[in-house]
């Protein structure tokens, strides 16, 4: 990997050469982070190179990823998911600059994906057949997906609480699936010592360096689909902080390669309920403090985050603007995008637009700026929620009269 100069370590600055298989610093433990060589990018694409590149996936942005060149790419379509100039959701947040960036439009509805497909071309350049994770959802789906279409096995833990939805994925998928009755951390602990146990390629969240990398090609195509004309704010929500780690990864290397000249500010958004990243950035600080797990968006229910050091650094270097969330707030958010732009989130992917209406309410942000909100994952993964969000149909017999009689009743216009 030419592109690439090593792993540094995020807590010590140990700098390691970048294996296949690394995961935390072999010093200190601490998280590691892949470091490119810019110049080295400058001169093998520029934004007049990906004008010409028929690639439309996260592969396009290859000089940028820390991929051997000898490396198969996976085949499954990860990446170059919609980006939509959102008009009418804009209106009735006041915001005349609204993008959403649908990103549960991936093989396996999720932004989960990104990383997902990074862990399987790593997983193969180490000789791994056998790849394993915990999650509280996505992760999981998208590492089964990811892996069947690569032909690896997987091992997948889950705790028990996770939507139906995500464990059929898992299932059809062919994983082997660990229900664990017990909290996201209980499960993320027996997945650590399985691993460990079998030596097998490890998809944990943060520990794996590589999987950021994967994710932070939603900002590289971000800036692409808005021609380098960098927004002021992008709306991401955050569990473990991975994602908005990514993120924050992306567009610093884009500006650092030369195809941007502004960095935007994020707005992190958290459930009220688990906000312990958001806790300690709203205090300038990188201390926090465990929560409990109380919000219905599960992929964001993470009491104790695995990578909250990146997440917080993010925030900050960002000027960023930490906004928690009711789940009240949520649902509303699910119902706006659905509403206003047929766009269907589940609760954790609608996060962050619950969290840039709150922002607009609050004053924080201007009605003259430009932001993206990203929609992290699809509605069709938590039906439960989704109809707890937008209510049940109208049920009658198949008659006329009752037609006219449930319109009578409901007042509707349209008729
Ligand atoms: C995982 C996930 C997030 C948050 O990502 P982290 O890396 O855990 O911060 C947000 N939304 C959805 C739908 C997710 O699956």
């Amino acid at each position: 990997m030419k592109n690439v100069i090593g792993a540094r370590c995020t807590v010590c600055g140990n700098l390691i050469e970048a294996t296949p298989n690394i995961t935390v610093c072999p010093r200190c433990g601490g998280i590691m982070d892949i470091e490119y060589d810019y110049d080295y990018i400058r001169a093998k694409l520029t934004p007049y190179d990906l004008m010409d590149c028929d690639d439309f996936s996260m592969w396009r942005y290859k000089a940028f990823l820390p991929v051997e060149g000898k490396s198969t790419l996976p085949k499954l379509r990860v990446g170059w998911s919609p980006f939509y100039k959102a008009g009418r959701l804009g209106e009735v947040l006041g915001l005349k600059n609204l993008y959403i960036k649908d990103d549960g439009i991936n093989p396996t509805s999720s932004l989960k994906d990104r990383a997902s497909a990074m862990a399987v071309v790593k997983a193969e350049e180490a000789g791994k057949s056998i790849i394993a994770c915990s999650s509280t959802g996505n992760a999981a789906s998208s590492l089964a997906g990811n892996a069947a279409a690569a032909g690896l096995k997987t091992y997948i833990f889950v705790p028990e609480r996770a939507p139906k939805g995500k464990v059929a994925q898992l299932m059809m998928f062919g994983a082997t699936v660990i229900s664990v009755q017990g909290s996201y951390e209980d499960t993320f602990r027996l997945s650590a010592e399985a691993i460990d146990r079998w030596g097998w390629y490890n998809r944990n969240a943060a520990i794996n360096p590589y999987l950021m990398e994967g994710k932070k090609t939603v900002a590289l195509e971000i800036a692409e689909q808005l021609h380098f004309q960098m927004p002021d704010y992008v709306a991401i929500s955050v569990g473990d902080g991975c994602t908005i780690a990514g993120v924050w990864k992306g567009f610093k290397d884009l500006y650092a390669a030369g195809f941007i000249n502004k960095l935007p500010r994020l707005i992190a958004v958290q459930a009220s309920g688990c906000c312990p990243i958001n806790t300690a950035a709203a205090a300038h600080t990188t201390e926090w403090t465990p929560q409990p797990e109380n919000t219905l968006a599960d992929s964001i229910a993470v009491g104790v985050p695995r990578n909250p050091l990146k997440a917080i650094r993010a925030i900050e270097e960002s000027n960023g603007i930490p906004v928690n969330v009711s789940d009240e707030e949520i649902l509303a958010a699910m119902r706006l995008l659905g509403r206003t732009s047929g766009v269907f989130a589940e609760p954790a992917g609608a996060t962050g637009t619950a969290g840039v209406k709150k922002a607009v309410e609050m004053g924080l942000i201007d009605k003259d700026a430009s932001v993206v909100t990203v929609v992290t994952g699809n509605g069709l993964k938590d039906v439960n929620n989704a109809i707890k969000a937008a209510g049940e149909p109208i049920s009658i017999p198949g008659e006329m009269d009752r037609l006219l009689e449930a319109f009578e009743k409901k007042g509707d216009p349209h008729r």
